[in-house]
């Protein structure tokens, strides 16, 4: 009998893919691997259900999904410890424990919230009312940075509307997704959710699948472009969360030491493994030395090593992949002329997949290191001595997830309006919150999740005219 989560949704040696714990290159377990037809079938399944789910109504939904939040935080512990050996994150920091806090509280948050009908005109001849209905049945298809809160940020607002979803997971960390699943279906009606793991090919059919209505993305913009080429077939509705490369502006009124820790996490969440990282940090030249001096000394101490060791709080990257685009980038870095002022060599002794905290400067605008999403523990550090220059320069990538200002909150919140991002934060860099809607522009995506927003977004509009 299965005794963990682990062995629940483990699958056998001869047909499962095997998955390794990216600090040790220890085999965790293996993962089912669909083919399309067992996808084909999951979308079958998932159509069947969903009226059924639909006409529950929302109040009775709400109490089902409260009880699935309740059943994510029973097994929390045991699925970060999962997720800690299939990610890589530690358990401690913004990581492993920090991912599930969040499942259950977005969880909770889109039970609870309601996307009430609008009264768009009544003026006596007329009466119409906005209102919304479910979507149908959601792809999810998910990547493997966060892989289970970004899951939860697909399904809980597609269950809350009354879709039923079929989730694929990224390949690189898919049993601590399953686990997460199988938790909710211990409360969920049969075949409201289902999680499918598999590959390319598995995902590149869901997103075409002519009998599915909506596809939540979040991975990369390359991915995003195909998916959008797929939906030219089946229609489906898009919300494409995908890559970014924010900048961060230091204005002359920032205090160096008062902002570094806040810019170091910004920074460093999830070892740099996060879509809305800062990524790119433009300080301005009277206060650059002093930056760049805070955050060294914060890299310094902060420990980096196995996710399972509960003084740890950086860890590996989490496939060979990423860590060879890392490895690449410093390099290229310093074939260009910038100082590494922290790390800058692979950290060989914690494991194969490590790579230390690697700040960059004397680094400029056209460097790869500034130009690419790194998506790992590196941050280039720009100088700058005009404003409208930083601006430019924060504005002139293809890409715009998030962005942040950091100074005198005034100032800070004249140079945010004019940053081409999503999300501008102020004196800080990442957070998100259940109801405060989320998105990029340009080629980080389109659509917004999170709050009533993500709710529309998973629901289709109907006007009731009369
Ligand atoms: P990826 O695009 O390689 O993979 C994401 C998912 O798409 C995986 O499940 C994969 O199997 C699936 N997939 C691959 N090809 C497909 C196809 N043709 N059709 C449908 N599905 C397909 O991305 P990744 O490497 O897992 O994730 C890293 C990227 O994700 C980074 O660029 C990062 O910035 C971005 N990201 C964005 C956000 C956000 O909210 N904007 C959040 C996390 C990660």
């Amino acid at each position: 009998m299965p005794d963990t989560l682990l062995d629940r949704v483990s699958a056998d040696a001869a047909t499962g893919r095997d998955i390794h714990d990216p600090a040790t290159g220890e085999l965790i377990g293996r993962a089912p691997e669909a083919t399309v037809d067992d996808l084909d079938a999951a979308v079958a399944r998932a159509r069947d259900a969903q009226p059924a789910w639909e006409a529950r109504g929302h109040s009775e939904r709400t109490e089902i999904l409260l009880r699935a939040a309740d059943a994510i935080d029973a097994h929390a512990e045991e699925l970060a410890r999962l997720l800690s050996r299939e990610q890589g994150k530690p358990l401690n920091g913004p990581n492993a424990r920090f991912e599930l806090g969040a499942c259950s509280a977005w969880l909770r948050t889109s039970a609870t919230l309601a996307l009430e009908p609008e009264v768009v005109v009544d003026d006596g001849d007329t009466h119409a009312e906005l209102t919304y209905k479910a979507v149908g049945v959601v792809g999810a298809i998910g990547p493997w940075n966060w892989p289970l809160m970004i899951g939860i940020w697909q399904l809980a607002p597609a269950l809350r509307m009354g879709n039923t979803v079929v989730l694929k997971p990224s390949e690189y960390t898919p049993l601590s997704v399953l686990a997460l699943i199988g938790v909710m279906n211990e409360v969920l009606p049969k075949d409201v959710v289902i999680g499918v793991s598999g590959g390319r090919d598995v995902g590149a059919r869901l997103a075409s699948h002519p009998d599915v209505d909506k596809i939540m993305f979040t991975g990369s913009t390359a991915t995003g472009r195909k998916i959008i080429e797929s939906s030219a077939g089946n229609l489906a509705r898009l919300t494409l969360e995908l890559g970014g490369n924010d900048a961060g502006i230091v204005l002359p009124s920032a205090d160096p030491q008062a902002i570094a820790q806040d810019l170091f996490w910004g920074a460093f969440i999830n070892t740099g493994q996060t879509c809305a990282a800062l990524k790119r940090l433009y300080v301005h030249d009277s206060i650059y030395d002093q930056v760049v001096d805070a955050l060294a000394e914060i890299a310094g101490q902060t420990p980096m090593g196995n996710g399972l060791d509960e003084n740890n709080v950086l860890g590996p990257l989490q496939n060979k992949q990423q860590f060879d685009i890392v490895n690449r980038l410093v390099e290229d870095a310093k074939a260009n002329g910038a100082r590494i002022v922290t790390g800058g060599q692979p950290a060989t002794d914690l494991g194969p997949l490590f790579y230390p905290i690697t700040l960059v400067a004397d680094v400029a605008d056209g460097v790869a290191i500034v130009d690419e999403e790194q998506f790992g523990p590196t941050l280039p550090i720009i100088r700058y001595s005009d404003i409208d220059e930083a601006v430019a320069s924060a504005n002139r990538l293809d890409v715009g997830l998030g962005g942040s200002v950091w100074g005198d909150r005034d100032e800070a919140r004249a140079v945010a309006a004019r940053l081409q991002a999503g999300t501008v934060w102020i004196n800080s860099h990442g957070g998100v919150h259940p109801m405060i809607p989320f998105g990029g522009v340009k080629g980080s995506g389109y659509g917004l999740e999170f709050g009533v927003e993500g709710l529309k977004s998973v629901a289709v509009p109907q006007i009731i005219n009369g």
